[in-house]
C-alpha cells in the first residue's frame, strides 16, 4: 500500500538531497518530486520574460499566470521522475546553473510564487507513493506526510560536493566562490519570512558529512519501510 504514502526530504542546498532522494524514490518504486526545479523554472521564466527577479510583483504574476495557463507544469517522467515543464519544454541544464540557483533562491522567498507552486508539488502526494525533496515539504507542502527526514551536512562539505558536481559536468567551478555561494543561499532560504528553511519538528535528522549516499539511502529506506507496515 502506498497510496499518498509522502516521504519528505529537505535540508539545505547541496546536503546530497537529490541524489538520495532519487534513489529513495527508486527502491520503493515512488514517484520523485524535485521541488527546487519549480523554484528555478520559476526564476528562468521571469527572466527569459524580461521581468527583473528583484520585481516582486512582476515575479509574482509571471509566475502565477503561467501556472494557471498551464505553462508551467510538472510531469511525469521516466521511471516516475517527475519533470518540469515551460512552454512544453524541458529546460534541462539551464535550470542548473548558478544564476539560476541563486536566483531561485530570490524568487522563492515571495509569497505569491510559492502560493502557486503549492497545488502543483501537492497534487502528486494524493494518490501515490511519493518521494518529495525540496526545503519545506515536512513543515508546510506536506506536514502530515509519513516521513520526514531533515538532510543536512557541513557547508564546507555541501560546497566540495557543489563543485564536484559541476566539474562531472565540464563546468568550471571555484571552491571559495561555490561555499561563499552555499553559505549565501542558507542565509537567504533560512531567514525569509515565509516557509523558511527549517527541520520539522517529528522530522529524523540525517548528517551526510561523513556518510556516503548508500549508507544514507538505506537509512531512509529502511525508517520508510517500517513506517509502512505499522
Ligand atoms: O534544491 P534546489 O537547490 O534545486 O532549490 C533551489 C532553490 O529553490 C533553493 O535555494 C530554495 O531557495 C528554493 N526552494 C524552496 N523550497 C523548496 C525547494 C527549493 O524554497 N521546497
Amino acid at each position: 500500500m502506498s497510496g499518498g504514502f509522502v516521504v519528505a526530504i529537505d535540508g539545505p542546498a547541496g546536503a546530497g538531497k537529490s541524489t538520495v532522494a532519487r534513489r529513495v524514490a527508486e527502491r520503493l518504486a515512488f514517484a520523485l518530486v524535485d521541488t527546487g526545479s519549480l523554484y528555478r523554472a520559476a526564476a528562468l521564466l521571469a527572466s527569459r520574460a524580461g521581468v527583473r527577479l528583484e520585481d516582486v510583483d512582476g515575479v509574482e504574476r509571471c509566475v502565477v499566470e503561467a501556472v494557471d495557463a498551464g505553462r508551467m507544469v510538472l510531469v511525469s517522467g521516466e521511471g516516475g521522475r517527475t519533470r518540469v515543464h515551460l512552454d512544453g519544454i524541458d529546460p534541462g541544464d539551464a535550470l542548473r546553473t548558478p544564476e539560476v540557483s541563486m536566483g531561485a533562491s530570490a524568487v522563492a522567498a515571495y509569497p505569491g510564487v510559492r502560493s502557486a507552486l503549492l497545488a502543483p508539488q501537492r497534487a502528486f502526494g494524493r494518490t501515490q507513493g511519493v518521494v518529495l525533496e525540496g526545503r519545506d515539504i515536512g513543515t508546510v507542502v506536506f506536514p502530515d506526510a509519513a516521513l520526514k527526514v531533515f538532510l543536512t551536512a557541513t557547508p564546507a562539505a555541501r560546497a566540495q560536493r557543489r563543485c564536484d558536481e559541476l566539474r562531472a559536468k565540464g563546468v568550471a567551478a571555484d571552491y571559495g566562490v561555490t561555499l561563499a555561494e552555499v553559505v549565501q543561499r542558507d542565509r537567504q532560504d533560512s531567514e525569509r519570512a515565509i516557509a523558511p528553511l527549517r527541520e520539522a519538528a517529528d522530522a529524523v535528522r540525517v548528517d551526510s558529512t561523513a556518510l556516503g549516499p548508500d549508507a544514507v539511502v538505506d537509512r531512509i529506506v529502511a525508517l520508510a519501510e517500517a513506517r509502512r507496515a505499522r
